[in-house]
């Protein structure tokens, strides 16, 4: 694996890649690397010749500061797993090298409202943030494809849109959410959990896999407040929201909703998880 701390130096190797006809796949992190993510590298391993993965924890789109100072850095453990993963090229950027006016004068992107609601209300510019340095990251590396993870669902449905706003061939493959055993997702927050609050944290899944099996039975509103009431009943949660929602989109449901999504965020001993999951739509509106 060759690393990169220039996008100068970083294009050039893509580019001379590209020129002997490499398909390339684009994997990108904050770092902090766990299962989940090294599943997306996995998969970008499988479908092309060029895997370039970027760590480079983005200032922009923290709202908290104290966030943005706490969030764990571990690059050479980070290069070690991509290593063993087959990484091919890393990015490792200084922020300078990826706002060099600063992040103010970089791009900035609206997503018709889609940026303040769930995680976007409780982070108010986090996606406007996100969505900048990924239009970056997109310009430097140009791919065939890039790998997000199911587990952060609303940022999904951000850069598809981002995409389309940007005009780019690239293809979004999502992959799907990697689980610890007792079924809580992956996170690199998890390490901030009490041992015995992970284990209770495991319950999140499983709240999900119950309102599923509720939407057979219930109107989607009685089947929300079920779920909220089940996760705000387990000890030091706080459920921020459930909402069940059309998954190509995240709004409300639809006559021709084909597919649904359930998401949440609970607070667990202070630490705010996401989770979700997706299902074709059988209900009635
Ligand atoms: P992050 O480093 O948190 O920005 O995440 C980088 C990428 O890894 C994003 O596309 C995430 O959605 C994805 N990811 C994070 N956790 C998981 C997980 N448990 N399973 C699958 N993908 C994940």
């Amino acid at each position: 694996m060759q690393t990169f701390k220039t996008r100068t130096s970083l294009s050039a190797a893509i580019n001379s890649h590209k020129r002997s006809g490499s398909t390339v796949g684009f994997v990108p992190t904050m770092g902090a690397l766990h299962d989940g993510h090294i599943s997306l590298l996995q998969q970008a391993k499988k479908e092309n010749t060029l895997v370039v993965c970027s760590i480079f924890v983005n200032p922009s789109q923290f709202t908290n500061q104290q966030d943005l100072q706490r969030y764990p850095r571990t690059l050479e453990a980070d290069m070690l797993k991509l290593e063993e993963a087959g990484c091919d090229l890393l990015y490792a950027p200084e922020e300078r090298d990826v706002y060099p006016e600063g992040s103010e004068k970089a791009p900035k992107f609206e997503f018709g409202g889609l940026e303040d609601k769930l995680e976007g209300a409780a982070r108010p510019g986090h996606f406007a943030g996100v969505a900048q340095v990924v239009s970056i990251f997109l310009d430097i590396v140009r791919p065939d494809k890039l790998y997000l993870g199911q587990k952060d669902y609303q940022q999904v449905i951000i850069l598809s849109k981002l995409l389309q706003y940007l005009q780019l061939n690239t293809e979004i493959i999502v992959c799907p959410i990697v689980r610890e055993v007792n079924g809580l997702a992956m996170s690199s927050r998890n390490e901030r959990l009490s041992p015995e609050g992970r284990q209770r944290a495991g319950s999140i899944y499983r709240s999900l896999q119950y309102a599923l099996s509720l939407l057979d039975i219930l109107p989607v509103e009685e089947v929300e407040t079920c779920c909220y009431n089940a996760l705000n009943s387990f000890e030091n949660f706080e459920a921020d929201y459930v909402e069940v929602l059309d998954a190509k989109n995240l709004e409300e449901i639809q006559e021709n909703t084909d597919r649904i999504v359930i998401v949440t965020a609970v607070i667990v001993d202070g630490v705010r998880l996401l989770d979700n999951i997706t299902a074709e739509r059988k209900m009635q509106l």
